[in-house]
């Protein structure tokens, strides 16, 4: 098989093989379902029951009741706002961001057919919220806020402790829900010191466990419907037979991440080197939410006057995999919604492309990087009737397109 430089990880992870060696008992001879009443049925249900306190463990000590296992963080996401709607006919504001990922944006869009009314707060250059506009959006009407915690294109950190706080403050009715897809693993979170979050997603893909398998966290007593209807398994909350080797694949896959972000000062390390490299070695670059804090492992660089696209096709050529926008826009010619909240020039967002990058990754790998990616713009600027080549600069010609 082709070996590849692998650094899309916010897009999926690799399955860690000390959870797949987790996982694998519950497909082969643990297949019992969890729900039966003879003793075979006793180990799947356990491998649930340690999979719960794990998850919960990982999030600070929560209760393992209030952890709701899902197939993946879309699902759960859709959970948290349906959910939320249904039980709750006497609000109908919602308040979310332009730069969510559209597992959270088009279902608050979607909420909109259903009489809710939904604002959509703006962000900087730098992809941070517009605290102001936050503030002055919430009022005793707003049902639910959902708002990101780390964004997926450019590794924006939302402060969504002080975001939830600032919410219960206008009023304590208001419920608050993060997606947290992208920061599970990468940021300690920690829901019984931040007890002003009401619910968070995550999925487990992102965190070395295998695709299929995600988790709600919702805390006891908020008033929230399930949207997955008959039977009573996740006490009620999420009808279905759980994926049993996912699930005890997720709460292995939290018990690893504990002990590996300790690690993630290297992966910050490996970032923080390519994208210094990138800066010194290639003219017009720069870095999307370079003055935010972000994630330790995301670097999103917009390349002036090259197609992102063509980047990632020669980047390939190299077997070296990134991606521009998110992993679920790609394949469609839609600029980033991100990018163009975030009001980066039109060249800008056309040239940015995400390297992410993940546990696995070593320090030869960013080497190679550095060393093919500034000839792969120089010869894709050659090309470009965007990019003069004589003064090595963005063709003024076309400035007119810019923002
Ligand atoms: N939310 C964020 C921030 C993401 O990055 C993703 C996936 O890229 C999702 C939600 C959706 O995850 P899944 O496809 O596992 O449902």
């Amino acid at each position: 098989m082709k070996k590849y430089i692998y650094l899309d990880n916010n897009a999926t992870t690799a399955v860690a093989s000390e959870v797949f060696e987790t996982l694998k008992p519950y497909l082969l001879d643990d297949y019992f379902n969890p729900g039966g009443m003879y003793s075979a049925a006793q180990g799947p249900a356990e491998a649930i029951t340690r999979a719960r306190t794990a998850v919960a463990g990982f999030l600070g000590g929560v209760n393992p009741s209030e952890i709701i296992f899902t197939s993946c963080a879309t699902e759960s996401n859709n959970a948290a706002i349906f959910g939320t709607i249904n039980a709750n006919p006497n609000r109908r504001h919602i308040i979310t961001c332009a730069v969510e990922h559209p597992a959270v944006l088009q279902t608050c869009k979607e909420a909109e057919r259903y009489g809710c009314s939904v604002t959509f707060i703006p962000v900087d250059r730098n992809g941070e919220i517009n605290l102001d506009e936050y503030v002055r959006a919430l009022s005793e009407e707003t049902l639910l806020v959902s708002l990101i915690h780390a964004n997926n294109e450019t590794g924006v950190i939302f402060p969504i402790a002080k975001l939830a706080r600032i919410a219960k403050e206008v009023d304590k009715q208001i419920l608050f829900h993060s997606d947290a897809t992208q920061s599970m693993g990468k940021l300690p979170i920690d829901l019984r010191t931040d007890s002003e979050i009401d619910m968070i997603s995550f999925s487990g893909h992102k965190m070395y466990a295998p695709k299929g398998v995600g988790a709600l966290f919702m805390r006891r007593g908020t008033r929230c419907r399930p949207t997955m209807i008959g039977g009573h398994q996740e006490n009620g909350h999420r009808a279905g037979t759980q994926n049993v080797a996912f699930i005890a694949a997720l709460g292995k896959a939290c018990e690893l991440a504990g002990e590996c972000m300790k690690e993630e000062r290297s992966i910050q390390e490996l970032r923080d080197r390519l994208q210094n490299a990138i800066i010194e070695k290639i003219p017009a670059v720069e870095v999307n939410g370079r003055d935010a804090p972000r994630l330790p492992n995301t670097l999103n660089i917009a390349c002036h006057g090259v197609e992102g696209e063509a980047i990632l096709y020669e980047l390939d050529e190299y077997g070296i995999c990134a991606s521009s926008g998110s992993a679920c826009t790609s394949g469609s010619l839609d600029s980033s919604h991100v990018l163009n909240a975030m009001k980066v020039p039109f060249s800008a967002i056309h040239g940015s492309v995400r390297f992410s990058i993940g546990r696995y990754n070593t320090s030869e790998e960013i080497d190679r990087v550095i060393e093919v990616f500034p000839s792969v713009i120089e010869r894709l600027r050659k090309m470009s009737p965007f990019w003069d080549n004589k003064t090595n600069r963005l063709n003024m010609d076309h400035s007119e397109l810019n923002g």
